[in-house]
């Protein structure tokens, strides 16, 4: 059995260094692909490299709902570049969190920043979600 693994995040800094063990392992079990979600402009960079690095990378560049408030002013302009760099990229992480620490982020500015969604729209490309706790 083939297998997908669509939603990752194996540029983590916490688990960055153990990747190339990590995707080797996967691997091995069938899983063939990774869709690695860039949760900030503080990662896309190395979204990019890995999967520069390892075809079986699907590069996704996007914001989690917990890093709005962090991006730079410019932070859309780079995302377009990265998607115009990388044409095989999709969107992710977009989405909105009501967990526990997404309810600490203005649930209007987690919304109003999924302008980044009308962006995927708009350049056509497969989005990855995170809805944490968002069913009310
Ligand atoms: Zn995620």
């Amino acid at each position: 059995m083939k297998l997908f693994d669509a939603h990752c995040h194996l540029q983590d800094p916490r688990i960055f260094n153990m990747a190339p063990q990590l995707i080797q392992t996967s691997l091995g079990l069938g899983i063939t692909h990774f869709a690695v979600n860039g949760v900030s402009e503080k990662d896309w960079h190395l979204v990019k490299k890995m999967s520069d690095h390892y075809p079986c990378i699907v590069p996704c560049f996007g914001v989690h709902p917990w890093f709005i408030t962090e991006q730079n002013a410019g932070w859309l302009n780079t995302l377009k570049q990265y998607f115009n760099s990388t044409p095989s990229a999709a969107v992710g992480e977009i989405g909105l969190d009501k967990g526990s620490k997404g309810k600490e982020i203005d649930l209007t500015t987690q919304i109003k920043f999924s302008a980044t969604t009308r962006t995927c729209q708009r350049i056509e490309k497969t989005g990855f979600s995170s809805l944490r706790s968002c069913f009310w």
